[in-house]
């Protein structure tokens, strides 16, 4: 009986044992080898937008990706370190008036053509050597051979009118023949406007260097200036660089930046969330910035025509501004001959006009494309893109 009891007591112990030992085998997590990684879930990418981020988005989607199947280890207590500073939101000044604020700068380089042409001018005897000297002032001043010889015609049959030439009248008479060739009722205005609930949205296209993407980022700070609200497009995804650089012009103002996650990236996917995310956003203009790599004529008309079609699945592109490095002149033009035949350029920005370009390329850029200037460059400064007034700039170009 004793042996009976001591058999059931054994049996009773064995299976409590083995039961405990299976819940515990059952239940406890697998413990993660040393060394091995966690889990690591990407997120979900918004459907035909591979690789792209936002930046703060990003940064919080992958904090609630990392799952590690084990306890977080106990931290010892601390402080937490403080949150970077958020960088200061500036406040640009308004676009009215900025050429007349930037005028000096074009004097400086340009007022020696406007002297030199007012000197010949206002010789006593006009005679053809005289006219032949003016028409080269012009063409070294990056006119072009043809507008320099049609304002040297227009400028010989207002004298024989004129009869009696003052200083004065010199002047006034050169003034009215640069803006006439300068074109005062071209549209210059920019159409940055929303459109049936969608933003306006802004192509900013050029050859590497022209400063393009400091453009966009000077454009941002002059919509921002007159009070509407944008979001950057990073779409020239070959060069990282550039990518950081409109990021940096854009934190500057409180304008968020969508850019992709890699070097190469599609820039059309890229302009297309950009645009995408404006328009939920409701920001009032998307600005897009592109590659420009002219050395693939071929490679860079596939490119920028799929960004244009790709936008335009989203949003009506409402300007594609071709930027020109005013420096180049002549190269310039022919920069500008290949862009124009692979996207409809609805305006010209002319940068680095306070170096020692010539002011005639303004002429001759609008004569080539048959569109207006509406942007001019002066400098490196953040503010110093101002829109393109004819009369405003004659005027400084007749200064001295
Ligand atoms: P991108 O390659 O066309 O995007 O050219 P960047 O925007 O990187 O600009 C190239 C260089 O040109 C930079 O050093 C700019 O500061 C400079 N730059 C751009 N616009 C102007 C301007 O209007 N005047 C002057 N002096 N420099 C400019």
């Amino acid at each position: 009986m004793k042996t009976l009891i001591l058999i059931i007591v054994l049996a009773v112990f064995f299976v409590a044992v083995v039961t405990e030992m299976g819940w515990l085998l059952l239940v406890r997590p697998r413990r993660r080898r040393r060394g091995e990684p966690p889990v690591v879930v990407s997120p979900p990418e918004a459907p035909g937008q591979p690789g792209l981020r936002t930046p703060g988005r990003d940064a919080a989607e992958s904090a609630q990706a990392v799952i590690t199947p084990t306890a977080p280890p106990r931290v010892p207590e601390q402080r937490a370190p403080a949150p970077p500073a958020a960088p200061e939101i500036e406040k640009p000044p308004p676009s009215a008036g900025r050429l007349i604020r930037l005028r000096e700068r074009l004097s400086r380089s340009q007022s020696s053509v406007g002297s030199v042409l007012l000197g010949l001018l206002s010789r006593d005897r006009l005679d053809d050597d005289t006219w032949d000297e003016i028409e080269e002032v012009l063409i070294t001043a990056d006119v072009g051979v043809v507008p320099a010889r049609q304002m040297v015609d227009d400028l010989r049959t207002k004298v024989k009118v004129l009869g009696a030439r003052g200083v004065d009248e010199v002047r006034a008479l050169l003034r009215t023949e640069l803006i006439t060739q300068i074109g005062e009722d071209m549209d210059r205005s920019l159409h940055t406007e929303r459109h049936e609930g969608l933003p306006g949205v802004v192509l900013m296209v050029g050859v590497n260097g022209t400063g393009k993407t400091t453009t966009v980022g000077k454009l941002a700070r002059v919509l921002v200036g007159d009070g509407k609200t944008v979001l950057l497009g990073a779409a020239d995804t070959f060069r990282a660089a550039a990518a950081d650089q409109l990021q940096t012009w854009g934190e500057r103002v409180g304008a968020r930046t969508v850019r992709a996650d890699r070097d190469g990236a599609d820039p059309a996917s890229v302009a297309f969330e950009a645009v995408r995310e404006g328009a939920d956003l409701g920001v009032d203009v998307v600005l897009v910035d592109t590659a420009g790599r002219l050395h693939t004529k071929t490679g860079l008309m596939d490119e920028l025509g799929k960004v244009k079609r790709v936008i335009e699945k989203r949003a009506p592109v409402g300007e594609v501004l071709l930027v020109l490095d005013a420096i180049t002149g002549q190269n310039g033009l022919r920069q500008a001959r290949v862009f124009a035949e692979v996207v409809d350029i609805t305006g010209i920005v002319l940068t680095k006009l306070d170096g020692t370009a010539k002011g005639g390329i303004v002429i001759a850029v609008q004569r080539e494309l048959g569109v207006p200037v509406k942007l001019v460059g002066l400098g490196e400064g953040p503010d110093d893109l101002a829109p393109f007034d004819p009369a405003t700039f004659v005027d400084a170009i007749l200064a001295a």
